[in-house]
């Protein structure tokens, strides 16, 4: 008899780990409480119109590679990937707009057009980006931290202070550029880390490794079609999947989940491993006595920023886009302390706009876009309907003003999916889009633990877990519990 495994959530984590046990010889049942798979990477249709409705960046190709191969697949097989020619467009307060191209000579150049030896200042830090990004892969992501001694081990201590990784990702960043140009390309994506560049640690100036030189893909299908293609595979391989089904409690008895409880029947199985947003697992799905983590401990962490996300369809195409584009303001430190300082929706925000029919243009009606508007906010703020209209209504505005094109009186379809629809959707805690921020002591062996301290059986993997937030570190999140599920033996 194959020994049971039920996994809360078909995101990327439950469906990841989903492949892996089913590899792995377990009877595979994944529960999820939406209409279908990818969690927060779901899709919505509206009259022609496909929105990815979360992540929308295919970053760090060599993990879903790697992933797909663990399972006995070519990652070729399963997905159709586009290389895009042109990373990103960015729109600077008050000064020309760039693109960031595949072309790192050409990045080298603008970076000299912002200040002087900018090209060469480049060179310097994207070799140590290399590096950096070489020793996450090689010895820092795929691998569990037990106690601080595997964090704060010798290489991190020789290699890691050499690198200058406890510094602020900012300090480290103003070594090399004055030109706040160069600084916000090489700072931005901390945003996907759910943190601040004040507050990152330097180590991940790989990033910039990621995002100018590995470059960026784009799914055919878009993120969710990955999800899609995975949950297919799920399916072919024997693993079942329940869309909304959502759990509401977890049964222990004697230390051991013994029944996942929902509202369309109840679930036995002999290891839970639940993807879902850890603080409701935790202080919604057990007693208090059964939780390793109580509602105090999360109080304190630093919680990912929520986001005001709005799908619009657009009944004629804006040429003037790229796929992915972004706007900086002059003193972004404004924004950033609206989300992790003096919560409050901020003013003059920045604010990543999607227009995915560049690459894909299945993805709207023929001559339509299909617009993806993303402003980060501070999680936990209220957002009833009137605010988000009014928010939304001057949002368009800025967008407008900023691109320099008219789009509100051509808007289709137009919907906003921000802090109580993460909340309501996803049980997010305090509508977080990211879990938990990426500060140092949110890292590696300071993230919340892959076992439960008190339920023999109940694991968690996902974004709240090593290595954390992102796609591809929800398949190394997997893949970390997958070997440690049979180190143990369960
Ligand atoms: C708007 C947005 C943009 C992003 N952009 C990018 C990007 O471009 N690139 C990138 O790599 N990453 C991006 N990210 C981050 C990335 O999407 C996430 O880190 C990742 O998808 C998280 O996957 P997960 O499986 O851990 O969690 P989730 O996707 O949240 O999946 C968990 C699933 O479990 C379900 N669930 C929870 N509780 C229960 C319950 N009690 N019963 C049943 N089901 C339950 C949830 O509803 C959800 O469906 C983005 C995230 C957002 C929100």
């Amino acid at each position: 008899m194959k020994r049971k495994a039920l996994i809360i959530g078909a995101g990327f984590a439950g469906l990841s780990s989903a492949l892996l046990m089913l590899r792995d010889g377990w009877d595979v049942t994944v529960l999820d409480n939406n209409e279908g798979p990818g969690g927060r990477a779901r899709l919505w249709s509206e009259k022609g119109y496909h929105f990815d409705m979360g992540p929308s960046w295919y970053l760090m190709p060599e993990v879903f590679d790697r992933f797909f191969a663990s399972i006995g697949v070519p990652c070729a097989e399963v997905l159709k990937l586009t290389k895009l020619s042109t990373h990103y467009k960015v729109y600077f307060e008050g000064e020309n707009a760039v693109t960031i191209t595949e072309d790192l000579e050409a990045t080298k150049k603008l970076f000299d057009s912002f200040e002087p030896n900018g090209g060469k200042r480049l060179d310097a830090y994207m070799k140590g980006a290399e590096l950096k990004y070489d020793i996450a892969v090689g010895s820092f992501l795929y691998k569990e931290y037990k106690s601080v001694f595997d964090f704060f081990n010798a290489r991190v201590l020789t290699e890691g202070l050499q690198m200058g990784i406890f510094q602020s990702l900012d300090k480290f960043v103003s070594k090399y550029f004055t030109d706040r140009r160069a600084k916000q390309i090489l700072e931005y994506a901390m945003v996907f880390l759910g943190t601040s560049p004040n507050e990152a640690p330097s180590m991940y100036s790989l990033m910039s490794h990621v995002d100018l030189k590995l470059g960026v893909w784009f799914p055919k299908g878009g993120m969710n079609g990955v999800a899609v293609a995975m949950a297919e595979l799920v399916k072919q391989r024997g693993g079942v999947l329940h869309f909304n089904h959502d759990v509401k409690r977890l049964q222990v008895e004697n230390g051991q989940v013994t029944q996942v409880v929902t509202e369309k029947g109840t679930f036995e199985a002999d290891v839970v491993v639940n993807t879902g947003d850890y603080v409701h697992g935790e202080t919604q799905l057990l007693e208090r006595r059964w939780q390793t983590y109580r509602q105090p401990y999360w109080n304190q962490r630093v919680v990912a920023p929520s986001m005001f996300i709005v799908y619009l369809g657009v009944k004629k195409r804006l040429p003037g886009l790229e796929h992915h584009n972004l706007y900086f303001s002059v003193d972004w430190n404004k924004h950033f302390d609206t989300i992790f300082k003096t919560p409050s929706w901020p003013e003059n925000p920045c604010f990543y706009l999607s227009a995915i029919t560049r690459t894909d243009a299945s993805m709207a009606p023929e001559g339509c876009e299909n617009l993806f508007l993303l402003v980060p906010a501070a999680p936990g703020l209220s957002d009833p309907e009137e605010f988000r209209q009014k928010y939304l209504s001057a949002l368009i505005s800025h967008v407008e003003k900023t691109t320099g094109q008219s789009f509100r009186d051509e808007i289709d379809v137009c919907r906003v999916f921000s802090q109580q629809d993460f909340s309501r959707d996803y049980h997010a805690f305090k509508g977080t889009a990211l879990g938990l921020s990426h500060t140092l002591f949110q890292t590696a062996i300071f993230r919340p633990r892959l076992q439960s301290k008190k339920v023999k059986n109940l694991y968690y993997t996902g974004q709240y877990t090593h290595p954390g937030v992102g796609v591809p570190m929800t398949l190394i999140a997997s893949d970390v519990l997958a070997t440690k599920l049979k180190e143990t033996r369960q």
